[in-house]
């Protein structure tokens, strides 16, 4: 009898590893390239046209801070002068008062159009790290063949290239097959309220756009050095955004006689039991076919691992979260970003606040974030309230529309030997607000491992400027049916 069960338990284990050998075998050790093209040479003119960009600081401080308008007005001002055609042969209007929609019809207005995006007001530079540039933030320098300032990276290069390739396309007398739309927000580092304008006036004037493009995702090198080759990364879907508010209201009174728990207390505590737990993992659809994507380049360990996720999720799920950045597409992410109680030294205060930032993996509501957090915290005393509006988080743009495909050869033509893949973009950006009426929202550019946005020394290597405009270019002449 054992040797029986013995027997069974061998030919088991042998036919589990003939599987999983199998199933690792037969996904492909290659991963296609397809050609690329010779970059265009770029025009003197399109770096100066950058460059006189970032010396405009359209600087955004914060949701209902004010700006300096000037800057703004300047900056359009600058657009008109640089690009004559473009505002010769497209029009315009504006929404929010300093973002703007153009408008380049096609020739066959029956087709569904494309909207590009961009913005062009920046974060501020701390005043802790003005320091540590080495160049002057809003002087556009150029050095080592990279352009530098606040902003280049996020996003005015994004914003500079759609208009260098529209007026280089104009000059030569050429019409899109289809309708463009240029949607450039002035307020994307806050709220967004611009292009939340300008999608709501598409919205209400029965625009559904067949491709919304915008920032997001971009090509790495840094990222899977083990391939050897760029991977683009293509966010076809965006996190949601909700904070809130956790409030605890308890009793104050003099510091020489503190009672056993304060207001204090009693938040620290549920703060601390709240981080001590994630939200549960999910692999989404469009991560694993990303994983499909990359996989045959990777070592036969983690392709076996990946051509075996009904045995290997967890281990694969393990390696994701030991990294800050790849634990967040798997997740929720919940984090104190403020915590507020207190005046005086000797007065414990009656009132002890914190706010939570959660960004909401697709698929999950506000609600179940809410849920998670009371469940968490298991205090009564600890109110926690919804603290800012709830984004669209809805479902992915698909791999086969029209929108993905034309992004995806925009990409292979401009980037040699690159992998383009599926990504989930864990930050929010102002395309959201297009995503309940239109069919494919992308959020990709095709610059290489950003360095310094929101930081120190933000810039971008000329190379990814010229990438940048000819991507565009591409989308622009391409975009027939
Ligand atoms: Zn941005």
């Amino acid at each position: 009898m054992i040797k029986k069960i013995f027997l069974f338990l061998l030919v088991a284990a042998l036919l589990l590893v003939g599987i999983v050998l199998f199933n690792t075998f037969r996904f492909s050790k290659e991963i296609p390239i397809k050609a690329s093209k010779e970059l265009p040479a770029l025009p003197d003119s399109a770096l100066s046209h950058l460059r006189a960009a970032i010396r405009i600081p359209t600087i955004t401080f914060g949701d209902g801070l004010p700006v300096d308008t000037l800057q703004f007005n300047t900056f359009w001002q600058l657009m008109e002068q640089q690009y004559p055609l473009v505002h010769q042969h497209l029009t315009h209007q504006s929404f929010n008062a300093l973002s703007r929609l153009y408008h380049w019809p096609g020739k066959h207005p029956e087709q569904k159009p494309y909207v590009l995006m961009a913005h062009f007001d920046v974060v501020p530079v701390e005043a802790a790290t003005a320091k540590q540039w080495t160049v002057a933030p809003f002087g556009g320098e150029l050095k080592n063949d990279t352009v530098y300032g606040r902003g280049v990276a996020d996003d005015k290069a994004s914003l500079i290239s759609i208009l260098e390739a529209t007026e280089k396309l104009l000059a030569q007398g050429f019409q899109p097959e289809r309708d463009f739309y240029f949607s450039f927000g002035n307020d994307e580092e806050t709220i967004g309220h611009g292009a939340q304008a300008i999608a709501k006036y598409m919205q209400e004037q029965k625009i559904k756009p067949e491709m919304v493009l915008d920032e997001g995702g971009e090509i790495t090198r840094e990222h899977f050095p083990e391939l050897k080759r760029p991977v683009a990364l293509i966010a076809v879907a965006e996190k949601g955004y909700m904070s809130f508010d956790l409030t605890v209201d308890q009793a104050g009174g003099h510091s020489s006689t503190p009672a056993k728990e304060t207001a204090i207390d009693i938040l620290s505590k549920g703060l601390v039991k709240l981080r001590e737990k994630q939200m549960p993992y999910k692999v989404l659809p469009l991560i694993h076919e990303m994983f499909q994507r990359i996989g045959p380049g990777l070592s036969f360990a983690q392709r076996m691992a990946i051509a075996n996720p009904w045995l290997f999720e967890k281990v694969l799920v393990g390696q994701l979260e030991k990294d800050k950045s790849s634990n967040a597409l798997i997740r929720t992410t919940i984090v104190p970003t403020i915590v507020q109680s207190g005046m005086k030294d000797n007065v414990i205060p009656s009132v002890a606040k914190a706010i939570v930032n959660t960004r909401i993996l697709p698929g999950q509501t506000p609600d179940d974030v809410e849920f998670f957090i009371r469940g968490q915290v298991d205090d009564a005393r600890i109110v926690v309230t919804k603290a800012s509006q709830a984004d669209y988080n809805g479902p992915a743009a698909a791999l086969d529309s029209k929108g993905y495909l034309l992004v995806e050869n925009a990409t292979y033509q401009v980037t040699k030997d690159v992998i383009p893949v599926p990504f989930l973009s864990v930050g929010a950006t102002d395309s959201k607000y297009f995503q309940p009426f239109s069919e494919a929202v992308i959020k990709f550019l095709p610059s290489t491992d950003s360095k310094g946005f929101h930081g120190i020394d933000e810039r971008m290597p000329v190379s990814d400027f010229k990438r940048m405009i000819y991507f565009y270019q591409i989308i622009l002449t391409q975009a027939g049916k």
